[in-house]
């Protein structure tokens, strides 16, 4: 990869990376064709990142379909498909950690207190190894792009991040490998997510700037659900993901919902622009 990636370098051609965990779907897929749009070679990379999971996630049942997404990619055109190792991105004596203080530390990084430093460190060593111009991450995991933005601000790895917008099936359901292990009721009960940011977006334009209300509203949406458990919901600025009590004219927030339907844990935002 140091190998290519310095030839094109040598060549003056840009690198776009599309980061992934594979089991690709139209959310990934658009975020690869604004890779395209940004550079002139685009870099996917598939690897399921085992420092990510806590031991009782879902690292060993991740879904993967390997041939599926090199089908996927090269209807894409896109240009290099890498897929290391994890023996060789961690081997037995790797010692070093990226950790992303008081962004990663909330929401996510609450409710899942190890993912953010394994999303971190990998990126890191993905941006080591392609040394892209770019890199696309989709707002789907917004707080993860804005952990990134922070990490990549710090570290001066100079690279430009991209959030891409939320693909969504067409019953408004966010896309994600995860959806397939819904069962029929679970796949229903999922709409209540977006149903929610949906509600939340009618107020809004409605007038509405109390973010208790919102959050309110949204529960009550949220546990109408027979399989649905809150984990949380939050209204927060952009930049820090520190929460918001008043939604103000001239800011930007993200209203984030994290919960389970059945065993799966779901995550969507929406974004605010007031
Ligand atoms: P993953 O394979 O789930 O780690 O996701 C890889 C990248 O795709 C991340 O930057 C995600 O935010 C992005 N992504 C996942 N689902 C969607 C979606 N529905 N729309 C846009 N981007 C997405």
């Amino acid at each position: 990869m140091h190998n290519y990636s310095d030839s094109c370098r040598r060549e003056a051609k840009k690198i776009g990376l599309v980061p992934t965990m594979g089991y690709l779907h139209e959310g990934h897929l658009s975020l690869v064709r604004e890779a395209k749009k940004l550079s002139d070679i685009v870099v996917v990379s598939l690897f399921v990142n085992p420092t990510q999971f806590a031991p009782n996630e879902d690292l060993a049942k991740y879904p993967r379909d390997v041939e599926r997404d090199k089908m996927l990619l090269e209807k894409e055109a896109v240009d290099v498909l890498f897929m290391p190792d994890a023996g060789e991105v961690y081997p037995a004596d790797y010692q070093t950690y990226i950790e992303v203080q008081s962004i990663a530390k909330k929401l996510e990084g609450s409710s899942r207190p190890a993912h953010f430093k394994g999303v971190t460190t990998v990126v890191g060593i993905l941006f080591n190894a392609v040394r892209p111009y770019c890199a696309i991450f989709g707002q789907k995991d917004a707080q993860q792009a804005a952990v990134i933005r922070q990490m990549n601000k710090d570290l001066k790895y100079g690279i430009n991040i991209i959030v891409a917008p939320i693909i969504r099936e067409e019953d408004g359901l966010a896309m994600s490998s995860r959806n397939v292990y819904l069962n029929e009721q679970e796949r229903k009960d999922a709409l209540v997510l977006s149903k929610a940011l949906k509600t939340s977006e009618y107020l809004l334009t409605h007038g509405e700037t109390d973010t208790k209300q919102l959050i309110k509203n949204i529960e009550s949406i949220i546990t109408s659900a027979g399989t649905s458990k809150l984990d949380y919901i939050a209204i927060v600025n952009e930049d820090n993901f520190e929460s918001a009590d008043h939604l103000e004219s001239g800011f930007s927030y993200y209203i984030l919902i994290a919960c389970w339907i059945g065993t799966t844990r779901l995550i969507d935002n929406i974004y605010i622009k007031k």
